[in-house]
């Protein structure tokens, strides 16, 4: 009998929120957290795997903090776009440490810091097999970086969206506050609906859900779950179209 074999993934796209680089620290980069998601991703790569990576910058600052601050919410988005830029900087930095070839770029003209993203060339980067860090989101206020990820992995042609948590995957309740809650191995788009589950923010996740992008949600804090999910081994929770 003939066992099927399911490739690793061609072309993924990673979502880091600016979270996961802050490890224990009540704000900004902790340089073992960077130091760690750098050696995953350089795994990865590797492989020979084409990967793109929308960093957030939650760890740094989010537009909706500036609102208390006397800050309106369009400038404050901005910082919280200049904010993903640095987060951006300090991977690509990481990355480039441990031999890996990357390319910057952002949703925002500044170039004297790195290019403005333009699809084709983005696409050219990923062939030549370089790391593309997409940085400043979609370039616009009253957006998150979860919506770019959705719209860089659609344009990109990427197989499937990765989005790193410090959770395990989808649970039918908060697993925090309710022991009773399930980790799902799998869910379709329409029973998050159904169930109000939080995924991502719901503009990112509708935006997947009419192109037909799958997600994956996963635990990116346990060493090598990027590399055995790029190889399609089961891990954290696959949301897609069907089960
Ligand atoms: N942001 C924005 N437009 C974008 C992407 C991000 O205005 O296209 C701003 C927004 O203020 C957001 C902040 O940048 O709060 C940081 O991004 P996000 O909250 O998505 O980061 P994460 O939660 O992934 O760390």
């Amino acid at each position: 009998m003939a066992v099927l074999m399911l490739l690793p993934y061609q072309r993924i796209l990673l979502k880091l929120s600016g979270e996961v680089l802050m490890g224990q620290l009540s704000a900004g980069i902790d340089p073992q957290q960077l130091a760690y998601y750098a050696e995953e991703i350089a795994k990865v790569k590797r492989l020979g795997v084409e990967l793109a990576i929308v960093i957030g910058g939650g760890n740094l600052y989010r537009g909706v903090q500036a609102l208390g601050l006397g800050i309106a919410r369009v400038q404050g988005d901005y910082m919280g776009m200049l904010a993903t830029v640095m987060n951006g900087l300090a991977l690509q930095s990481a990355l480039e440490h441990r031999g890996i070839s990357t390319r910057l770029m952002a949703g925002l003209a500044m170039e004297q810091v790195c290019e403005t993203y333009i699809h084709a060339k983005a696409i050219r980067q990923l062939e030549k097999g370089r790391v593309v860090i997409l940085v400043a989101g979609m370039g616009r206020p009253y957006c998150t970086t979860d919506s770019a990820a959705s719209l860089r992995a659609i344009e990109l042609g990427a197989d499937v969206l990765l989005k790193a948590t410090k959770v395990d995957g989808i649970y039918t309740d908060d697993p925090s506050d309710n022991p009773a809650a399930v980790r799902l191995e799998g869910i379709t788009f329409q029973e998050v609906y159904q169930q109000k589950l939080q995924v991502m923010d719901m503009t990112a996740f509708t935006l997947c859900e009419e192109n037909n992008l799958p997600i994956i949600v996963f635990d990116s804090s346990r060493p090598d779950n990027l590399l055995k999910l790029v190889q399609r081994e089961k891990v954290g929770t696959l949301v897609s179209r069907e089960k």
